[in-house]
């Protein structure tokens, strides 16, 4: 592999300096390593030659045929010319096309004379078409066989003459040199036997060019492995808190106040899953180690409880307890609703945010100083305030769903002894992905929503239905509902999404003249915000139109209807976030995505994902599958930097699970991977990481 690394791919037979350079520049292709680990996207299956007479149905495969051309015919005029030109196989015939490059085309074709076509057939009208083929002439000798790869390529080198078949070719240049062949092979040869794993080198060939389906699983089963299996050691190894576990406060009683609560003041049962996660934490915290423990939950389980009653085990055990949230809007519905609880057993909570006036940030710091406020609630800001406390035991954060800001929870280690720290997250991390990314969090899951939650229905609408659509929204208002109704907004082009902003509100008001309509996004003065949303939850507004400042916490049951304009523009996860915002209350809810009626397939599917569930995991699954984990929302915010060439964290969990068993088995046998059969092994990992980010600075 150090040799492959080590090569300029210049020096590639059929690279040479000028394809090298657009190599490095479109693909980042630098090295013979490089060009080996770009692997085929796709792959194209040239072990079959179809009959033309067995060409059925739609939604056709690409296809090979053989035959010949028996006519060529130009039609058309300017940009509608095309050439057509008729193919024969002895089985039937079919309609051939090409709408540029029509000159040297028809030169370089010529009746009688056999080729091979590479095509996907359409119907066009009552039969059968194929657009712009591939186009060789056919030998025996030379045709290809197997399973051939697909690269995925730019226009930048297209335009310099680098296709699919150069990369091919270049590629079989490459696997042909003796390097790829001698390649050693990391893994240790008792796990490969193990898991019955192909050679290195044999896979690398194979993934290129298999020779059946059979032998590009095995490769990619192989490859897979090894790309998880090296993040997973890299992780183990270098993220995982090492040695000895850090000592913590020992939170083992559950005193008065947690038990006057939960005893007199709850007033509902907790869920099952509730109760597990509160459990959960109390062992944790009990265990005289640090507790890091991720909460995830989705919209509307019922983490505020849970983050109450812990604060309240601290509380117990003589600590205070701080809780975080990363707006201000949602620090004050916290106060606001702890408050209420808090002031029913005595305890003295204080809410600290970037607005809180100086006399009452004196007020408040000296509380904190001598103990008489026992929970602060506020915004990040309390973390790099100089906000002293006497003896802080527990700090809780509510990312929602943006969990980026959990490694600044080490900023409490300043501390001699660190309190507990307990993240919460909307965001439902499919349990591969947090088991990976989150290395040392535990984690604990919130899989249950409370009794009585409705699913939301949710439905697709087009601009046709909107009348329609605002006739339902009114009958829910007659019934004393209320509604949202959610625009984009994107920085890029910011003023038009305000400008249709505004518009929609004009619209609105004019549209429900009896009802009063709010409006609030995110480039309002706070205290305007602060008002436009206060109508709405104290009910004296009907309607709130909104940007997506709205996804964020909001709580009114009473909302009953969601619209969503522009769905089309929203992600997965921004969906689920905002629709969680009804389904709280009335016995029935909505949720309209407005959306064109043309779209690109993955948005379709998309938008059908949120028809079909309200689960916020398969949303989550979903989402991964459509944008793959790399970019996931918030992994980058996490400061959390591997990039997967093969695998797929909600694909592949599978093969996750099993690397990273082998590679925690391997580990604990040779924890510095010291050992001589490990140093190839060693020496890959650090290739691949030992210049990023030092994880062990995160968490
Ligand atoms: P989230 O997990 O989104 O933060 P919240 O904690 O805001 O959810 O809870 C949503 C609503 O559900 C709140 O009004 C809360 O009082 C209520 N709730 C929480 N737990 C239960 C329960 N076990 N039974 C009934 N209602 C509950
Ligand atoms: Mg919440």
């Amino acid at each position: 592999m150090y040799r492959l690394q080590h090569t300029d791919v210049k020096y590639l037979p059929g690279v040479g300096p000028k394809r090298a350079e657009v190599l490095g520049r479109e693909l980042n292709i630098r090295t013979f390593a490089d060009l080996l680990y770009h692997f085929p996207f796709r792959y194209i299956d040239r072990s079959t030659i179809y009959h033309i007479s067995d060409i059925k149905g739609d939604d056709l495969p690409l296809m090979q045929l053989r035959g010949r051309f028996i006519t060529f015919t130009t039609a058309g005029e300017g940009a509608r010319r095309r050439l057509q030109a008729l193919f024969s196989d002895g089985t039937g015939t079919i309609e051939v096309v090409w709408f540029n490059r029509i000159k040297p085309i028809q030169e370089s074709l010529h009746t009688g004379v056999e080729y091979l076509l590479l095509g996907k057939p359409s119907v066009f009208g009552h039969h059968y078409s194929i657009a712009h083929p591939e186009v060789d002439p056919y030998k025996e000798e030379t045709a290809p066989t197997g399973l051939q790869g697909v690269y995925s390529l730019t226009e930048g080198l297209t335009r310099r003459g680098i296709t699919t078949r150069v990369m091919q070719k270049l590629i079989a240049n490459l696997l042909a040199t003796p390097l790829v062949a001698g390649v050693s092979d990391p893994l240790p040869p008792q796990l490969r036997a193990e898991r019955g794993l192909m050679p290195l080198n044999e896979a690398l060939r194979h993934i290129h060019q298999p020779t059946d389906l059979q032998q590009l699983q095995r490769a990619q089963f192989r490859l897979k492995y090894e790309e998880l299996f090296m993040l997973e050691l890299h992780i183990l190894k270098n993220v995982k808190r090492q040695g000895e576990p850090q000592p913590g406060f020992r939170f083992s009683r559950v005193g008065n106040y947690f038990n006057n609560f939960y005893h007199n003041v709850l007033q509902f049962p907790l869920t099952e899953a509730q109760k597990r996660v509160i459990r959960e934490i109390h062992r944790d915290m009990g265990s005289g180690r640090q507790m890091n423990r991720l909460l995830q939950g989705d919209v509307g389980s019922g983490k505020t409880i849970v983050a109450f009653m812990t604060a309240l085990i601290a509380l117990d055990n003589g600590y205070q307890a701080c809780i975080m949230a990363p707006t201000e809007i949602l620090a004050t519905q916290h106060m606001d609703t702890i408050s209420q609880l808090a002031q029913r057993i005595g305890v003295n909570v204080a809410l600290l945010t970037g607005s809180t006036r100086k006399r009452e940030r004196d007020r408040i710091h000296a509380g904190l100083m001598d103990g008489t406020i026992q929970i602060l609630i506020g915004t990040h800001a309390l973390i790099e305030d100089t906000v002293q406390l006497r003896n802080l035991g527990l700090a809780i954060i509510d990312e929602q769903h943006r969990f980026g800001v959990a490694q600044r929870a080490k900023l409490w280690r300043k501390n001699t002894t660190p309190p507990h720290v307990l993240v919460m997250t909307a965001t439902p991390i499919p349990r591969t992905l947090a088991m990976t990314v989150y290395g040392d969090l535990d984690v604990s899951v919130i899989d249950e929503l409370p009794p009585g939650r409705k699913p939301v229905l949710t439905l697709m609408r087009y601009e046709k239905h909107r009348e329609q659509v605002y006739r339902f929204v009114g009958d829910e208002l007659r019934q004393g509902r209320q509604a949202y109704i959610v625009y984009p907004l994107i920085e890029e082009n910011e003023k038009l999404d305000l400008q249709a902003l505004e518009q929609g509100v004009e619209v609105i008001r004019e549209t429900f003249p009896h009802y009063r309509v709010a409006w609030v996004h995110g480039r309002m003065k706070p205290a305007e915000k602060e008002h436009q949303m206060e109508l709405f939850v104290n009910h004296e507004a009907h309607i709130l139109v909104a940007t997506t400042v709205i996804e964020v916490g909001v709580n009114v049951p009473n909302a009953s209807v969601m619209i969503i304009e522009n769905a089309e523009r929203f992600g997965l996860s921004q969906l689920h976030q905002l629709r969680g915002r009804v389904g709280r209350g009335a016995d029935k809810s909505y949720c309209i995505l407005m959306t064109k009626l043309q779209l690109s397939r993955d948005t379709r599917h998309r938008l059908e994902v949120m028809t079909q569930t309200t689960d916020g995991f398969v949303v989550a699954e979903e989402d991964m599958k459509l944008r793959g984990p790399g970019d996931m929302e918030g992994t980058m915010q996490s400061g959390i930097a591997f990039d997967l060439k093969l695998s797929n964290l909600a694909r592949d969990g599978q093969i996750v699970s099993l690397a990273r068993d082998d590679a925690e088995r391997l580990l604990h046998a040779d924890p510095q991977l010291q050992a001589a059969q490990h140093r190839a092994l060693s020496q890959r990992v650090e290739a691949l990481y030992g210049h990023k980010i030092d994880w062990s600075a995160i968490s």
